[in-house]
């Protein structure tokens, strides 16, 4: 099954597909199918049988009922979680970063040294695709021919040609072949000068290190300077996790200072309809209804009815009074903009970085190496090399 290059696809597990199987975000487990097979594991019992003709992305229920498995077509990604360390590995934020700034694309020709576990070469594989070519060296014979039965299994021989060399030592056999080189080696400095050798010379190119502690970025950067390589930089790929939450989305102060005005007139109307309950209460304690139509007696009364006075007009009796406010807090409290005072303000995402980042996996050095400047024109020459005088 060519599944890293994107060929003989099918969307249905098939007998000897090599799947990754999900079992919780941190734990992915590669296993490839095989009829009359089981998979055991602390999420249960399933057989391979039941696999076969399932779609990606299947939820699967283990045969004990306890427990469940996410089946996925396998990617570089899932490989790099998945794959049987034989060494230290590269993480997928290097992997990314290292293939965009090397400007690893479909069709690029590069360099990696050494093998190790084949979690760099996956990703190199996919972006370069099958018109490109990956050249990979390992100098440890166990893990040169593992790597090679993985690259063979998981359909990418076209694409990538193993040799079982010590680099430092003999070289890349190439010469003026790749577009780009990525050493990931103890002593990276001992292969700069045969990389400079393999690298193309008509165009830009360039080479990335990685090297865990400084002393071995300051000999690279030494060996890469000697051998005339420039724009050397230097990085370091952090994962910075961010917590996200949810908080009432800010609002403006002509927002809050209109919303307090209304809530501070909610509260004004309640405070005057009490008073006004209170004096009757204590004019009429019994209850019983009484006809007024004098100002007198109103100083306590609510704002709106001392004003009417001044217009000659019969005032309201005072339970009339009392149904008009009433009426009119429950008016107020009903108002749209009454209830946006009273609404929780709406919520925006936001996310808070964590400042201390831990996490250290090695230095990234990076170099071009530009093509040789054409030679100069001789004087009184044009620029299709003519004489002119
Ligand atoms: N980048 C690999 C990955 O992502 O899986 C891991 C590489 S591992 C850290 C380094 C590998 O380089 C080891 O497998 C080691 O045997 C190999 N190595 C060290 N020195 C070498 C040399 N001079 N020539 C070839 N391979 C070498």
């Amino acid at each position: 099954i060519s599944w890293i290059c994107g060929r003989g696809h099918s969307n249905f597990i098939a007998t000897s597909t090599t799947i990754t199987g999900l079992q919780t975000r941190e734990i992915v487990q590669s296993l490839v199918v095989t009829p009359g097979k089981d998979f055991n594991s602390k999420f249960g019992h399933y057989r391979h049988s039941d696999l076969i003709g399932m779609p990606y992305g299947s939820k699967v229920g283990s045969r004990t009922g306890k427990g469940f498995i996410h089946v996925l077509r396998p990617t570089p990604e899932l490989w790099t979680m998945a794959l049987p360390h034989r060494t230290q590995i590269l993480y997928i934020a290097d992997i990314s970063f290292i293939i965009s700034y090397l400007d690893i694309r479909r069709g690029s020709r590069v360099i990696e040294a050494g093998t190790g576990s084949g979690s760099f070469s996956h990703s190199v594989a996919r972006s370069i695709g099958p018109s490109g070519h990956l050249w990979s060296y390992e100098f440890h014979e166990a893990r040169a021919k593992k790597a090679r039965e993985e690259f063979a299994q998981h359909g990418m021989s076209d694409i990538v040609t193993l040799t079982h060399q010590n680099v430092c030592k003999d070289g890349f056999n190439l010469t003026d072949a790749v577009d780009s080189v990525f050493l990931d080696l103890p002593a990276p400095w001992d292969a700069v000068e045969h990389a400079k050798q393999a690298l193309r010379k008509d165009r830009t190119t360039r080479i990335c290190c990685f090297s865990p502690c400084m002393e071995q970025v300051l000999r690279t950067v030494s060996a890469l300077n000697d051998a005339g390589f420039s724009d050397i930089t230097m990085y370091e790929t952090l994962v910075r996790p961010h917590d996200v939450a949810q908080v009432p989305a800010l609002q403006s102060i002509t927002e809050v200072a209109e919303k307090l005005k209304k809530a501070e007139g909610v509260r004004e109307i309640k405070r005057l309809q009490q008073i006004a309950a209170g004096q009757r209460s204590r004019e009429n304690p019994h209850g019983e209804k009484r006809k007024r139509n004098e100002v007198g007696g109103h100083d306590e009364l609510p704002v709106a009815a001392v004003e009417d006075s001044g217009s000659g007009k019969r005032l309201k009796t005072d339970d009339e009074m009392d149904d008009a406010q009433d009426a009119d807090v429950s008016r107020s409290l009903d108002e749209p903009s009454a209830q946006a005072a009273c609404a929780p303000p709406p919520k925006i995402s936001v996310s808070k970085a964590i400042p201390e980042v831990r996490g250290h996996t090695s230095y990234l050095t990076f170099a071009a190496l530009l093509p040789p400047m054409p030679p100069a024109l001789p004087k009184d020459t044009n620029s299709q090399g003519e004489q002119t005088s």
